[in-house]
């Protein structure tokens, strides 16, 4: 059994990103520039972002947060956003989600261009990673990605099983597999035997937010299993994969944590560096 160690892939990946960065640097004598907008002081969020902060520094990125209270107007975050789109040192705009109840996710989505946004959630980009052209992809399905590929390469004709249907992983999972010629099933809360569906993945990425969901006999022999859950238990943080059960049927499985997790904050500083090179060329 494989276990795919996300926190030594981020490691590799983010000392390619470094090189990248100083050969850019060395090339237009500038570096790519990432700056995260966050609001409120949920615990979650202010972790995320100093580890965002710290990861971009690391690469030798110029970062920046900005941040705002909980109460902030949402004029102000669009305005700032607007800001920042016409700012030429400012290659990726993210907000911080969750968002408080007042600011309209879809709006402050919307407000950054297509072009600097690093998290691949305006609809132009969805639509292009949909349509096959070039765009900015969520970061945790593109961080999954490249861990699939790092277990096999070629995945032509393999059967890839998502389990769940969000904006944020299921749907841009799929549009991935897709283009490497997979058959893809997206199952989801109304899927009748999910069990079953499971069963005929060669791939299957866990996508839900349900503690240790997917069991032991629902995944075939020599299976690639992705893990993206992360929830909190009485145990601590656990995946929505039965680890110890499943582990002994797959192939190659993710744990959490230390799989899926550490690629997405790696991969969202690889979207910044394609979004500056984009903006150079
Ligand atoms: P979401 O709530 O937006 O979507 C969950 C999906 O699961 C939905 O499409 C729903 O239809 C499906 N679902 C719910 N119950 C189901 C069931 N019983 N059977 C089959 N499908 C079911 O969640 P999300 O934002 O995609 O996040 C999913 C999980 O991934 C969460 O645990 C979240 O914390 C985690 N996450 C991890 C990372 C990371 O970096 N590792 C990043 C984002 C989210």
């Amino acid at each position: 059994m494989i276990l795919i160690d996300g926190k030594k892939e981020a490691a590799n990946l983010r000392e390619d990103l470094k090189k990248e960065v100083s050969h850019l640097k060395t090339k237009y004598n500038k570096v790519p520039g990432l700056t995260v907008i966050l609001i409120g002081d949920l615990a979650p969020s202010q972790i995320y972002v100093r580890n965002k902060e710290r990861s971009a520094k690391e690469v030798g990125l110029k970062s920046e947060v900005i941040k705002y209270p909980d109460n902030v107007e949402e004029i102000e975050i669009l305005n700032k956003i607007d800001e920042l789109n016409k700012d030429h040192t400012v290659s990726g705009i993210l907000v911080q989600l969750p968002l408080p109840k007042h600011i309209n996710k879809k709006k402050v989505i919307e407000a950054i261009i297509p072009e600097k946004d690093v998290d691949g959630f305006h609809p132009v980009n969805v639509g292009n990673l949909s349509s096959g052209y070039e765009s900015s992809i969520p970061c945790t399905p593109l961080g999954c990605y490249l861990l699939i590929k790092k277990v096999e390469p070629n995945l032509s004709g393999k059967k890839a099983v998502i389990i769940g249907r969000s904006n944020l992983n299921g749907k841009p999972m799929t549009q991935l597999l897709l283009k490497e010629n997979c058959t893809v099933t997206i199952t989801h809360s109304k899927t009748k035997d999910l069990k079953g569906e499971c069963l005929k993945g060669d791939v299957v990425v866990a996508a839900v937010g349900i503690p240790e969901l997917v069991k032991g006999d629902w995944i075939k022999k020599d299976s690639i299993v992705i893990d993206v859950g992360i929830n909190k238990t009485e145990k601590g943080i656990v995946g929505d994969v039965a680890f110890e059960e499943v582990s002994k049927i797959a192939k190659a499985i993710t744990p959490v944590p230390g799989g899926v997790g550490p690629m997405t904050i790696a991969c969202l500083l690889k979207n910044t560096i394609e979004c500056f090179k984009r903006s150079q060329s």
